[in-house]
């Protein structure tokens, strides 16, 4: 059977902030659960940013379950942010680019983005000595 892991945003209406949902889908669901980000009060509506992960066929049931509860769930589009003015071109990215999003001109010694090409792998957030890339986070 396959493994699924999927990144995700659930919204929560107001009558469901209290409910021990997540709790519910890990205890009955057999899917495993990795909060990201959070923003919910008491009363009002409520979102998580999600990882879930378990077994396809648990994975669906527990986006039925969701479903079920009027949670509204957004794949997550993730997208890397660069701040290309502070670059030095030190060229540290575009060796562990392997999709070749980043690469270096050979004449000019410059950076380039080529952000159709990112896969959105996070190893040039961790390359950077500037820590210029940063990871954007959007559902649709
Ligand atoms: S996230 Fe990965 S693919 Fe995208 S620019 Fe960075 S290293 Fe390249
Ligand atoms: S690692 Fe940072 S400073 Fe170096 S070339 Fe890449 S973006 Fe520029």
């Amino acid at each position: 059977m396959a493994f699924k892991k999927q990144r995700m945003v659930l919204q929560f209406p107001a009558g469901t902030v209290d409910e021990p949902i997540t709790y519910t889908l890990i205890k009955e669901y057999d899917v495993m659960i990795n909060i990201l980000n959070a923003d919910i009060s008491h009363g009002r509506e409520g979102s998580l940013l999600v990882e879930i992960s378990g077994e396809q066929e648990s994975v669906e049931v527990a986006r039925k379950y969701l479903k079920s509860k009027s949670v509204k769930i957004s794949p997550v589009v993730k997208t890397i942010l660069f701040e290309q003015a502070e670059c030095i071109n030190c060229g540290v990215c575009s060796s562990v680019c392997y999709p070749g999003a980043l690469e270096m001109d050979r004449e000019s010694r410059e950076l380039h983005f080529f952000p159709e090409k990112c896969v959105a792998c996070e190893l040039c957030i961790k390359a950077c000595p500037l820590q210029l890339f940063e990871l954007n986070f959007g559902a649709n």
